[in-house]
């Protein structure tokens, strides 16, 4: 019974991508690069209250810098078309109508304020509400009279006559009990098809293989067997992938910190991090490799070693992936997706080649890269500010004669002040005045950027060249 594979991520378009989404889609966007199929994106916009065209735009935006190309979609096109819910509409009335005609559903005239009364009397005699079957069975002719009363009727099918079970990929054998279940809608009064017919009748004749999708959804597959039992078509395989809480494992709320892919993007993580990250929500390497590329990620991933317990969103490991990712990445990138960063701040260094020595020198310490301008600033203005903690190597007697010292040492060199002129300098300048270690090198660090942690100083100065390091170093000198 294998089919090729062909898998779907199927968002709503009613707000940003959230990580938990962004999750579903890579496990999808995985399963189908491993396994050689089709990635098909879907967009499940019946919901024309809160769906909107610019949560379309920011979602297939975010997919796509993720990295997660889809095969078949609204914008790409595809041989199972159309890819848009709402451009679907006459193919699932189509498919209602045959429901109909066969029987394996009723029209319901029932309106909503009696079956709001029936649901209230039912939660008074301490019943499970369900519906009560009070259309099923209708004559024509009672049709006919209903529909004359101005009703417009919804669409259910028939409540199990027994229970349903299905093989999940990831859980394994889940029953659901045939009472848990009353004749349910499948086409709204105004013609809209809900959420479970919806996707049954979209993911039969778009030939999805896998369905992959996030554990909440767990309770609609009942109804989804019920209807391609009813539609008389092949259910595809299921995998519910589980929740992602947060650390105290409550569920992952927009309160606390980040929660949707722009939100990461904006504060300077890289796709491939981020990518690198999720995919560890749940899914886990047969070595416990933990940093991997988006082909190693392709390589290995496998929907058996999902797991069925809920994954909790951990913000500094992410940090560490990225930090990671930062210093791997090539240096061309790095100073690439960086530049946005500075010149959002007013910061702009036309030297490229000086540019990207300096983000290469600053992103050792990297976890985001919103933290470059921070990281960088001193390189970028004449007068760097001289932190609170960097002011006593400045003011003390040691550190005046460290500055001095080095200052006419540096002035007599001849040509270029590269790293190891600077080494030889302080050498000389410690020696001369018997300063070692911090005593010797944090004055210069301080003078120099403002700072007592940093990229190598040797380094830092030849970033900085020689002008800017004789105005610092008299400058600083000059203080006391
Ligand atoms: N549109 C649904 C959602 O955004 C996905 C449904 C599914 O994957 O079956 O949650």
């Amino acid at each position: 019974m294998s089919r090729p594979v062909r898998v779907r991520f199927a968002p709503s378009p009613t707000g940003h991508l959230h990580v938990g989404s962004a999750r579903t889609a890579l496990f999808n966007w995985l399963f189908a690069r491993h396994e050689g199929g089709a990635f098909v994106l879907r967009i499940e916009d019946t919901d024309l209250a809160r769906s909107t065209v610019e949560s379309e735009r920011a979602v297939l935006d975010d997919l796509a810098w993720l990295g997660l190309a889809w095969d078949e979609g609204p914008d790409v096109g595809g041989a199972y078309g159309p890819y848009r819910q709402s451009e679907r509409l006459e193919i699932y009335r189509e498919h209602a109508e045959r429901l109909l005609a066969e029987g394996k559903t009723f029209r319901c005239y029932c309106t909503d304020e009696e079956l709001e009364e029936k649901r209230r009397l039912a939660l008074t005699d301490g019943r499970i509400p369900q519906y009560d079957g009070a259309c099923r069975g209708l004559s024509a002719a009672a049709e006919a009279a209903l529909s004359s009363e101005g009703r417009r009727p919804t669409v259910r099918a028939h409540r199990p006559t027994r229970d349903v079970a299905v093989d999940d990929l990831v859980r394994g054998r889940v029953e659901f009990a045939r009472e848990m279940l009353g004749d349910f809608i499948i086409l709204r009064s105004d013609g809209r098809p809900t959420y479970n017919f919806a996707v049954v009748v979209d993911d039969a004749l778009m030939e999805i293989s896998h369905v992959v999708r996030a554990e909440e959804h767990l309770p609609n597959t009942m109804r989804q067997l019920l209807l391609y039992e009813a539609l008389g078509l092949e259910p595809p395989s299921f995998a519910h992938v589980s929740l992602i809480v947060d650390k105290d494992r409550s569920k992952l709320s927009k309160r606390r910190g980040a929660s949707s892919v722009a939100e990461f993007r904006e504060q300077g993580f890289l796709s491939e991090a981020l990518l690198n990250y999720l995919a560890l929500l749940g899914w886990s390497h047969p070595d416990a490799k933990e940093i991997m590329s988006r082909d190693e990620l392709v390589r290995a991933f496998d929907l058996a070693r999902v797991s069925s317990s809920p994954a909790a969103f951990d913000e500094d490991k992410l940090a560490w992936i990225n930090a990671h990712h930062i210093r791997e990445e090539p240096i061309g990138r790095v100073a690439e997706l960086a530049r946005p960063y500075f010149e959002a701040e007013g910061v702009c260094e036309p030297d490229g080649e000086r540019f990207e020595a300096i983000v290469d020198l600053v992103r050792e310490g990297l976890e985001r890269l919103s933290e470059i301008p921070y990281a960088a600033g001193f390189f970028f203005t004449d007068d760097p500010e001289v932190e609170d903690d960097a002011r006593p190597w400045l003011e003390s007697e040691t550190g005046e004669a460290v500055l001095k010292g080095l200052l006419s040492t540096l002035e007599a060199e001849e040509g270029v002040l590269d790293q190891a002129s600077v080494k030889r300098a302080l050498k000389a300048v410690g020696e001369e005045l018997g300063a070692r270690g911090k005593d010797l090198y944090m004055p210069v660090r301080a003078a120099l950027t403002g700072r007592i942690h940093g990229p190598s100083l040797a380094l830092v100065a030849a970033l900085l060249g020689r002008d800017r390091v004789l105005a610092r170093l008299s400058r600083a000198a000059a203080r006391r």
